[in-house]
C-alpha cells in the first residue's frame, strides 16, 4: 500500500530550466535577473509598493523588526498560535511579546481582544493569516492608527488570498500593513525549498529596507548609479538569497493560477466528504469569515479534544495516511514561561491540542481524498 505523505513539494518541470539560465547568466549571487523579475511580478499582481526576496519568512520577519526599530522593552502583540519564527523576530531585538488568543471558530487572532493588551510600550501589532485566511483586517487598522502602531502581517501561508474591508475594496493579504512577511518554505502553496519575501507598503521604509537587507550599506543605490560610491551606512545583515533560488521560485510563480485552481479543488474535496461529520456535531471544519477568501493553504479538522485527535493520528498512521497537528500555544512554551507568566488563552489551547492538518499537496488525488475522509468516517461512525 503506498504512502499518503503529509506534503510533497511540487515541481512545475520549469525550475530546473530556469536555474540553468541563472548559472549561465554568470550572476548568481542576489539581486540577478530573477530576483527583478520575481520582484516585478510580485508587485505588479498583487500591488505591493515594494518586494524584496529573503532567504525565509523568517528572515523577512526579522527585517521587519529592523525596520521598524524594536528596541528592549517594546512590546508586541501577536497571537500566541504561531510559528515561533513570528515571535522570534522581535524577540532578538529585545522585544517582549504580548500573546492573544484565537477567535472561537479559527486560529486567527482575536482582534476584540486586542486593544486592552496595548500599553505606553507597545510598539507593533503581527497579525497571522493562518491557512491564508485574512485575519480582520480592518479592525487591527483601526487599533493601529488610534494608538500610533506599526502592523506586520506574517502572511507566510497567506500568498493569493484577500480581504474584503468595510469600503468594499478586495486586497491582497500583505498589502495592508506598513509590511508584511511572505514564506516560500516547501510546505507553502508557492515555494522555492527555503525562501521569502518582506512586503512594503509604507513607502517610508523602502530605501532602509534595501539597506539592512545588503549588510547595511547602500549596495543597491549605488547598482542603480544612484550614489557613486557604497558604504555602511546602517546597521544591517545579509538576508538576500542566490538569483538560483529566484529562478526556482519564478517557475513556480508563473504557474501560479495553475497551483491554485488544483488546490482549491483538493480543498473543496475535502469539504464536501466531511460537511456531513460536522453536521452531526462530530468534528468542526475550517470558517471562513464573510471578509475573507480562502487560497486553500491547508486542511485541517477541528477534534473534539486531545484523546479524539490522538486517536485519530494513529488510526491514519495505521492507513498510511500521515496527518500532523500543528503550533504549541508559544505563551505555554518553555522559553516563554521560563522569563514571563502569560495569561490564559483556552481557544489557543484548544487549536493546540485539537487541531489537526490533513494531506494537502498538488499531486494528491480525488481517490487519496476519498480514502482519507473514508478513513475519518470510520473513526467517528
Ligand atoms: C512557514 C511560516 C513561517 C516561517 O517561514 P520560513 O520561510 O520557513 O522562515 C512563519 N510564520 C508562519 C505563520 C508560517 O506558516
Amino acid at each position: 500500500m503506498n504512502i499518503i505523505p503529509f506534503n510533497k513539494p511540487y515541481l512545475t518541470g520549469k525550475e530546473g530550466h530556469y536555474i540553468y539560465q541563472a548559472v549561465l547568466s554568470g550572476k548568481i549571487s542576489g539581486d540577478g535577473m530573477f530576483t527583478s523579475r520575481c520582484h516585478k511580478f510580485f508587485e505588479s499582481r498583487f500591488g505591493f509598493k515594494k518586494c524584496l526576496l529573503t532567504t525565509s519568512c523568517t528572515d523577512a520577519l526579522e527585517l521587519a523588526a529592523l525596520l521598524i526599530d524594536i528596541k528592549p522593552g517594546d512590546e508586541v502583540i501577536m497571537p500566541s498560535y504561531t510559528f515561533v519564527s513570528t515571535s522570534n523576530a522581535f524577540v532578538l531585538r529585545g522585544a517582549k511579546i504580548i500573546f492573544c488568543d484565537s477567535h472561537k471558530e479559527q486560529p486567527n487572532i482575536n482582534e476584540g481582544l486586542i486593544e486592552p493588551l496595548i500599553t505606553e510600550r507597545t510598539k507593533a501589532i503581527v497579525p497571522v493569516h493562518y491557512a491564508g485566511i485574512a485575519c480582520n483586517m480592518d479592525k487591527i487598522m483601526d487599533l493601529a492608527h488610534k494608538y500610533n502602531l506599526y502592523v506586520i502581517e506574517d502572511a507566510a501561508q497567506a500568498i493569493d488570498s484577500y480581504y474584503t474591508g468595510k469600503d468594499g475594496v478586495k486586497r491582497p493579504l500583505g498589502s495592508i500593513g506598513h509590511l508584511a512577511a511572505f514564506s516560500f518554505h516547501e510546505t507553502k502553496n508557492i515555494m522555492s525549498g527555503e525562501g521569502g519575501m518582506l512586503a512594503i507598503n509604507d513607502e517610508k521604509f523602502i530605501t532602509r529596507a534595501e539597506i539592512i537587507r545588503e549588510k547595511g550599506t547602500n549596495r543597491s543605490q549605488f547598482f542603480r548609479g544612484e550614489v557613486d560610491k557604497y558604504g555602511w551606512v546602517e546597521v544591517g545583515s545579509s538576508f538576500l538569497p542566490s538569483d538560483i533560488i529566484a529562478a526556482f521560485l519564478f517557475a513556480q510563480l508563473e504557474n501560479i493560477d495553475d497551483i491554485q485552481q488544483k488546490r482549491k479543488k483538493i480543498w473543496d474535496a475535502y469539504y464536501k466528504a466531511l460537511k456531513p461529520l460536522q453536521d452531526k456535531g462530530l468534528l468542526q471544519l475550517p470558517v471562513i469569515p464573510p471578509y475573507a477568501t480562502n487560497n486553500s493553504h491547508m486542511f485541517y479538522i477541528v477534534c473534539k479534544n486531545l484523546e479524539e485527535r490522538t486517536g485519530l493520528i494513529a488510526l491514519l498512521k495505521q492507513n498510511n495516511i500521515n496527518s500532523v497537528f500543528h503550533y504549541l500555544s508559544l505563551h505555554k512554551s518553555p522559553y516563554y514561561t521560563s522569563k514571563y507568566q502569560g495569561h490564559e488563552l483556552p481557544e489557543s489551547d484548544r487549536f493546540t491540542d485539537c487541531l489537526l492538518r490533513l494531506p494537502f499537496y498538488y499531486e494528491l488525488t480525488e481517490e487519496d481524498v476519498t480514502f482519507i475522509t473514508n478513513t475519518i468516517q470510520n473513526y467517528f461512525l
